[in-house]
């Protein structure tokens, strides 16, 4: 049976983008909203907007009691989370399930296993995905890790199992480095995750970041192609694209992908993300058991709504296209702009005094920006995601060019300055980058 009405528990860009599927499926929108929020775009387009105040902003979007709270005095049928806050809560989605409420996202116990990443590498490495060379425990010995990582060979990573966002991660060159990378790691994943379990992994030297849609009904998964997104600042995307590989190459990650998500019982619509390395060799990172901001280059290059099918899943319609039917055509390429200054990556909060945005031929903007917002310093610092199709890479980028130069938004300092130059850089003309990408190209920063 389909939602008569879903709540939102997300704000900024990603709720609006939410609410406007949810109102061409003529499903009722209703969304929680912080102090901060009272205002903006989304909250006033809902159909029901519930307060949550609380001293700390982030808790209003972080309080599984007062979420569910909302969603059952409102009578909502399901909970779309978005991307971040509660997105991957398993405690949050046990709740829901208890309470008769549909989570817009796979269950309880998938988000479980794939939250750890541990765990996610043992399983998928056993669904036939290739992984990097690593622990397939967590380490907690000092003796023990550096044993295995003579045995890996320096350079190693490691990694919070709980990790997100790039948190934590410590590279490390040689043996006497490790005893203090180790600590680090675990005191950083311990304040953040509140899990202090690491392992370690082979740190793939030049690897490009290469990631797969996915949908799955619990039962079949289909795939939707992949998104290049290396070029990252603190491990955090700051331009995607796609497509990226040749039809063979999609065509193998594609299939094992889908067999990944399978073997799990995937319902909804995940990322696998994947390292590539300069000899084309492919090694899984983890699965992304949500919508990602970066959704939107797989939509222009598809032309299917991800929002609308993760919905109709949830809803528990089984897939609505077979792999054949999925095509792609052309190139698409997003750009974040975020509210920071362009050199450290440092947060700009503000009042906006002039916001325009470009629109026309292969362009679209997702925002909840507008002049007069205040852009809260608390939150997040993406203020808009800028995309252009072309009919081809170079097509997208002379368009991208001309999006960014028309785009005009004073009062916070923000990324434009810093993509405009990467639209002109040479290595990223040729495609010759690598998630060493900004480090490598520091004339482009401030
Ligand atoms: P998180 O969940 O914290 O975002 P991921 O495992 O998805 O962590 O990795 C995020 C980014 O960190 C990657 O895109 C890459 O830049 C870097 N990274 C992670 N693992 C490795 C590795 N084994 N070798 C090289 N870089 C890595």
């Amino acid at each position: 049976m389909g939602f008569k009405r879903v709540l939102i528990a997300n704000r900024g860009e990603i709720a609006l983008r939410i609410l406007r599927t949810l109102r061409d499926m003529g499903i009722e929108v209703a969304i929680i909203h912080g102090r901060e929020d009272r205002l903006s775009i989304p909250v006033r387009l809902s159909d029901i907007a519930y307060p949550i105040y609380s001293s700390n902003p982030l808790d209003s979007y972080l309080n599984i009691e007062a979420v569910v709270k909302a969603a059952k005095e409102l009578e909502c049928d399901a909970v779309h989370p978005g991307y971040g806050f509660l997105a991957e809560n398993a405690e949050f989605v046990r709740r829901l399930e208890e309470e008769g409420i549909t989570f817009i996202g796979p269950s309880a116990d998938v988000i479980t296993l794939l939250g750890d990443k541990i765990e996610a590498r043992a399983a998928m490495e056993a669904a036939g995905l290739p992984t990097a060379k690593g622990s397939s425990e967590p380490i907690s010995d000092q003796k023990v890790a550096s044993t295995l990582a003579e045995e890996i060979g320096y350079p190693v990573i490691i990694k919070a199992a709980a990790g997100g966002g790039g948190i934590g991660m410590q590279i490390v060159e040689k043996g006497d480095e490790f005893a203090s990378a180790l600590k680090l790691c675990q005191s950083r994943a311990k304040s953040a995750f509140g899990d202090e379990r690491v392992f370690v992994e082979k740190y793939i030297q030049g690897a490009q970041h290469v990631e797969f849609q996915v949908l799955g009904d619990g039962k079949n998964a289909i795939h939707f192609g992949e998104r290049f997104c290396s070029i990252q600042r603190r491990h955090q995307k700051l331009v995607e694209e796609g497509p990226w590989l040749d039809d063979a190459k999609r065509t193998e990650i594609g299939n094992l992908v889908c067999r990944g998500a399978e073997t799990v019982g995937y319902k909804g619509l995940a990322t696998f993300e994947f390292l590539r390395d300069a000899n084309g060799d492919f090694y899984f990172l983890e699965v992304n058991p949500r919508v990602q901001v970066e959704h939107t280059v797989t939509e222009l290059i598809t032309g299917h709504n991800l929002v609308e099918l993760g919905i109709r899943v949830a809803q528990g319609e089984d897939l609505p296209m077979k792999q054949e039917d999925i095509k792609w055509r052309g190139h698409a390429i997003q750009c974040r702009l975020n509210a920071e200054d362009p050199k450290e990556f440092i947060p700009s909060p503000g009042r906006l005094w002039e916001c325009h945005f470009p629109s026309g031929f292969g362009i679209r903007c997702d925002t909840h920006a507008h002049a007069g917002y205040e852009m809260p310093g608390c939150f997040d610092s993406l203020l808009a995601k800028l995309l252009t199709w072309g009919k081809d890479r170079e097509d997208a980028i002379s368009r991208m060019r001309t999006a960014l130069d028309e785009t005009t938004i004073t009062g916070v300092q923000h990324l434009i300055p810093l993509h405009r130059r990467i639209m002109d850089e040479e290595d990223f003309l040729n495609r010759e980058v690598t998630i060493q990408y900004i480090d490598n190209h520091q004339e482009l920063l401030g």
